[in-house]
């Protein structure tokens, strides 16, 4: 991260904070909806008067990462509408279901304090009255790195991020770069199935020693914090290898012996892909896009990275 994109962050997330202490002061005009029909309704008035919509769909729990997304959205729409959704299709695991960090009330405060206008916040018993059949399939872009340790994964966030689409028809939809696999396959369901969406993506915001952002981190203990910038660095490090011209095959073998010696990381995966295609990139990296990708155990925290290489 360079000295100028980490003082932009920090001046950010000091002026959100500023804003979270006004607060109490300030008019709450951020609307909350639960119900389809509810929010349709409030769409649909907003595109009679012309209104541009930008959406931030989130699981919750927020952070400046998040918290950036809706940001960049408030800048560039008349509106911004956040979605704050748990969606249980899109976990393998249901103790990991259980154990996502939840915190309503301290995610209300964040957003409107980024200046969002409205928050969509269903049950689940509103978005999956019945369960859902509809399955997708993305070949490669989703059997590949999480795929392979979160089968069905992608098919439960297609579905949610179809649904939601459907419901709040935006003009623009907001994206982290910090879940790229992700990112890659919603902009292929939103070309595949025509949505009038334009998909945004933004860079990861990370903590001021490297750790990407992320819901999860709140459940690492101290001495697991402490580990988990190990991802970062290891990126860091295989990215200068990279530009310094040594081979990707060598990079990759190097990065994940060094994060299998690391005490309290079990690495997942690491790989060297094309950015667009998430193919594994050969000893020829030629003039192609180029990003590595990381995931790893952090204790009983799994946490994934990302960095572009160019
Ligand atoms: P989640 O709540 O984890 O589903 O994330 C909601 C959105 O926030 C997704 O588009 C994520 O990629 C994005 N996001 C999560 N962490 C970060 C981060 N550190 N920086 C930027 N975007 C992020």
């Amino acid at each position: 991260m360079t000295a100028k994109l980490r003082n932009l962050n920090q001046l950010s997330i000091h002026f959100i904070k500023v804003r979270v202490a006004l607060q109490p002061f300030l008019f709450d005009t951020m609307k909350m909806f639960s119900q389809i029909q509810e929010v349709r309704c409030y769409v649909s008035q907003l595109k009679m008067s012309g209104k541009k919509i930008g959406f931030v769909p989130t699981m919750g729990a927020l952070h400046h990462g998040h918290l950036k997304l809706v940001e960049q959205s408030v800048a560039e729409n008349d509106v911004t509408i956040s979605s704050i959704f748990v969606n249980p299709t899109q976990f393998n695991n249901p103790v990991d279901l259980m154990n996502y960090p939840r915190d309503l009330s301290a995610d209300k405060s964040l957003l409107q304090s980024a200046g969002c206008d409205a928050i969509f916040a269903p049950e689940v018993s509103e978005l999956y009255k019945n369960p859902s059949s509809t399955t997708m399939s993305y070949g490669l872009l989703e059997s590949t790195m999480e795929g392979r340790f979160r089968p069905g994964h992608f098919q439960g966030v297609g579905v949610i991020v179809a649904k939601l689409f459907n419901i709040i028809s935006p003009d623009r939809a907001y994206f982290g770069k910090k879940d790229l696999q992700q990112l890659t396959i919603i902009k292929a369901l939103t070309c595949d199935l025509n949505f009038n969406v334009e998909i945004i993506p933004v860079e990861t915001v990370r903590e001021p020693d490297g750790l990407a952002m992320s819901s999860r981190n709140r459940l690492l203990n101290n001495e697991e914090r402490a580990i988990a910038v190990t991802l970062y660095k290891t990126l860091l490090s295989a990215t200068a290898s990279l530009r310094k011209g040594d081979s990707p095959a060598e990079v990759k073998e190097a990065s994940w012996r060094s994060l299998q010696g690391q005490k309290g990381i079990i690495p997942e995966y690491f790989e060297i892909v094309n950015t667009q295609t998430l193919e594994p990139v050969g000893d020829k990296v030629g003039d192609q896009k180029v990003s590595i990708c990381v995931a790893a155990q952090v204790g009983k925290v799994r946490l994934i990275d990302n960095m572009s290489v160019y």
